[in-house]
């Protein structure tokens, strides 16, 4: 996040993931699976690369993808894209987001998103020169105030940029929500901009997209990646959707900061936006069965846990065990315990950390039995 002078910090994840690897704790801070994804998606890659598709691909993304991400989007939510003009592969999420905010913000023009907020969010919205304002989001259910919401959006705001399944608190929006949101954008003209990357990690409903909303589709710039659908955070392939107008703007944008990437991991993740139903099933039915053993095992060590609806991460109160400042048991926890975890108030601004201090973030997108490890290691906080 940003410092007190407005500089850019090593960001949260990379800090604690270096506590972990120093220490070697078992690290549920930075989000990724300690597995490989599915095998015909790594196959994929593997011979697309033995094919010689080694090169730039076109700066809009690999045909073949662009394809398969219009498709998916059809398959799971009924939006019917043009691939060709609005579909735009990007270097993951992050880049999308950044080219996304960079593209359609000037200088002074105000950014809405909930806060906590994924960090890269206030760096993109800083180096954009844009100015950002929240709307809290609080335990123990992490559901926007809807009249705060309302209060929150002006005609100042450009974008209102959700992040819906939310890292990291893993609530899901409310339809109520949605409408809102999509009401909201329409009175004051700005554009929505929605981070998905969790679309498929639900846990208790099937995934509603923004874009889908009556009134949403021609103001919504949707964005998600590969990598948490197939296990592929190093593979860095993401995506934009939206209406030609505003992806073209964003696309000017990206061409400027990476051109193009990950020239044969395109077509494996186009693999993988094909798989038949059953994968998307057993990837959302694992998770869970690895969310509820972390759960367990956190409130076995006296954590109150805040059990979410999606995603990759639970929060967890560590005051019931007398630890009120998260940030500083964060620091301590691998050297006293052995696991690495992140601190929620990394998510917030300082302004704002008042209801977060003592909640900490844990990853359960890991085998069950480190799992399980973990669970036993965190009953030494007692
Ligand atoms: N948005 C959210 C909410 C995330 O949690 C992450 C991290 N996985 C990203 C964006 C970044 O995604 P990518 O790795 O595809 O850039
Ligand atoms: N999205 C991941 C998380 O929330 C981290 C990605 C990163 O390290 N930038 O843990």
């Amino acid at each position: 996040l940003l410092s007190d002078d407005g500089t850019l910090n090593q960001t949260v994840f990379a800090e604690m993931t270096a506590l972990a690897t120093r220490t070697g704790a078992i690290n549920l801070g930075q989000g990724f699976p300690d597995g490989d994804g599915p095998a015909e998606v790594l196959a994929a890659a593997k011979r697309a690369i033995g094919d010689g598709t080694n090169q730039y691909p076109p700066g809009i993304g690999n045909p073949v993808l662009r394809a398969a991400i219009a498709a998916h989007q059809e398959r799971f939510y009924g939006i019917e894209l043009d691939p060709d003009t609005e579909v735009l592969v990007t270097a993951g999420a992050t880049e999308a987001l950044a080219a996304t905010i960079l593209a359609l913000t000037d200088d002074g023009d105000e950014v809405v998103t909930f806060e906590p907020f994924y960090d890269s969010y206030a760096a993109a919205i800083a180096l954009g020169r844009a100015i950002h304002r929240t709307v809290p989001l609080r335990a123990p259910d992490f559901q926007p105030d809807l009249d705060e919401l309302r209060a929150a959006v002006t005609d100042r705001t450009r974008i209102i940029l959700i992040n819906d399944p939310h890292n990291p608190t893993g609530a899901t929006f409310s339809r109520e929500t949605l409408e809102l949101i999509v009401e909201l954008a329409h009175e004051h003209d700005a554009v929505i901009v929605t981070d998905e990357v969790y679309e498929h990690l639900t846990f208790d409903a099937p995934h509603t997209p923004i874009a889908s909303l009556p009134g949403a589709r021609e103001r919504t710039i949707s964005i998600s990646s590969g990598g948490k659908t197939f296990s592929t955070t190093g593979w860095k392939v993401g995506w934009a959707t939206g209406p030609r107008e505003l992806l073209s703007a964003v696309l000017a944008v990206k061409q400027y900061l990476t051109y193009s990437n990950a020239a044969p991991f395109q077509p494996a993740i186009a693999a993988g936006l094909g798989l038949g139903d059953d994968f998307f099933t057993d990837l959302r039915e694992g998770l869970r069965a690895k969310r509820d053993i972390l759960a367990d095992g956190l409130r076995a060590s006296g954590f109150t846990v805040m059990t979410p609806s999606a995603g990759y991460f639970i929060v967890a109160d560590a005051s019931p065990l007398g630890f009120d400042d998260a940030q500083e048991l964060c620091l301590r926890m691998p050297e006293l315990v052995g696991v690495a975890a992140v601190p929620i108030t990394a998510f917030v601004r300082p302004q704002n950390r008042a209801g977060h201090e003592s909640l900490v973030r844990f990853a359960f997108c890991k085998q069950k039995e480190v799992l399980r490890r973990a669970s036993a290691q965190l009953q030494q906080l007692r």
